[in-house]
């Protein structure tokens, strides 16, 4: 029974190696992605402030070892999830079971002035880029901003707004700089009010602006000014953006999508079409567009794959419960546990930021990479490297 994943991200590398440590030789996975390695998103702030060099954090694709997986280094061009095939730069391949686990885009172009007059910070080389521009910002006034919804890592904008204070602050710039955070967000993590006030307390402490409810339109290369979708404006000399999110073109035109994102069964993660499933920011399945939500959806595709091949059914249904680690500077990180479930008020439980947490985040970034690849990831592994001896 062959398994065609499609994307080798946070949801597919967790697929893929479930059903390889299952199933072993038998798993018979072939696994496709465009990239040349996997990056962590929390990774790419870590590079971006200086705290991690580029090549420590990128997991390459050609080290998968996993018995019964198969790699395949192609860009897809066509879906067919009636037929189950794909065609790629490698040829066409075709499963009995195939899961959609292709991400979201990136279109920084789609924001009027954000490639002219600013820097995303979102992709992998947006990220990498915006280090060498921090590294000769000489000070002034600094927006994050977001342009548009849904985007990936809801806490992420929040954290950069931390980090950058730790970092100017590290070169002398603190006082001669302005940090503003723009968000279409009423509060910063709307499923927990105790990790929404802290993080309001902490921008209030290091005097970040923070302007809720608000989408940058676009910006304005002449003025240096970024304008609101309300037509409200802030001037920047330095812009770093959240770019707009989209499903991968290729998803797009294969039919799939329904108000833009794959549509599938909140507890199974199936899709309109038979034996065909989607996991993570691909879908509208309800929860964020974070990794730790890819990966417990491909958990349950995982088992219902595991069960079919095994002749039996699988009972295991979708929770939606993930844990998110928040950057909060100072070398400290809170924990927000929350669990989305359609038709109900996400609840979420927040742990003040603390070096423990520092030293969790480490595990489950480390965690992840020796089960995927089967390596341990040391060097790259910023937050061990950074906690002080005694909090
Ligand atoms: C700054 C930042 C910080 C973040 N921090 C966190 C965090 O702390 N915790 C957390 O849980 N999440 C975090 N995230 C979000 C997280 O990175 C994503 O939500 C997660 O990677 C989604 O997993 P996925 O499997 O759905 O897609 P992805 O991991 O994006 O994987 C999709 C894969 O599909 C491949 N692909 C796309 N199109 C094609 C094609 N046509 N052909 C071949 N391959 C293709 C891509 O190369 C990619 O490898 C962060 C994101 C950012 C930007």
């Amino acid at each position: 029974m062959r398994v065609l994943v499609l994307g080798a991200g946070f949801g597919g590398l967790e697929l893929s190696t479930r059903l390889s440590v299952a199933l072993g030789a038998d798993a018979d996975v072939v696994l496709i992605d465009k990239a040349e390695g996997f990056v962590f998103g929390f990774s790419k702030l870590d590079v971006m402030f200086g705290h991690a060099t580029a090549p420590s954090v990128r997991h390459l694709y050609r080290d998968l070892a996993a018995p019964g997986v198969r790699f395949v280094p192609a860009t897809i061009r066509a879906i067919d999830p009636a037929a189950r095939r794909v065609e790629t730069d490698a040829g066409p391949f075709e499963g009995d079971i195939l899961v959609v686990a292709l991400g979201a885009d990136l279109h920084p172009s789609m924001t009027p002035g954000l490639v002219e007059a600013g820097h995303e910070f979102y992709t992998v080389a947006g990220a990498f880029a915006a280090a060498e521009v921090l590294d000769r910002f000489p000070g002034g006034r600094v927006i994050i901003g977001v342009t548009s919804t849904p985007f990936k890592c809801p806490p992420a904008p929040s954290e950069t707004a931390l980090l950058l204070h730790d970092f100017l602050v590290a070169r002398g710039l603190r006082e001669t700089s302005e940090i503003a955070l723009v968000m279409p967000l009423g509060v910063p993590i709307p499923p927990s009010p105790a990790a929404s006030q802290a993080l309001l307390a902490a921008f209030a402490e290091r005097g970040i602006g923070w302007h809720p409810g608000r989408l940058v339109r676009e910006l304005d290369p002449a003025r240096r000014v970024a304008v609101f979708a309300d037509g409200g404006e802030l001037s920047f000399d330095l812009f770093l953006g959240v770019p707009v999110h989209r499903a991968p073109q290729v998803v797009a035109e294969s039919g799939m999508c329904v108000d833009g994102w794959i549509p599938v069964d909140p507890l199974t993660l199936e899709t309109a079409y038979p034996h065909v499933y989607a996991v993570g920011d691909v879908t509208s399945v309800g929860t964020p567009k974070a990794g730790v939500f890819a990966e417990g959806q491909a958990a349950i595709v995982a088992e219902r794959i595991i069960a079919r091949h095994r002749g039996g059914g699988a009972s295991s249904t979708y929770g939606g419960q993930g844990i998110c680690y928040i950057e909060f500077g100072d070398h400290r990180i809170g924990r927000v546990e929350v669990t989305f479930r359609r038709g109900e008020t996400p609840a979420g439980r927040f742990d003040d930021p603390s070096l423990l947490h520092t030293a969790d985040k480490a595990a489950f970034g480390a965690d992840r990479i020796r089960r995927w690849f089967g390596r341990e990831w040391t060097d790259g592994n910023v937050a061990a490297r950074h906690v002080p001896a005694a909090d």
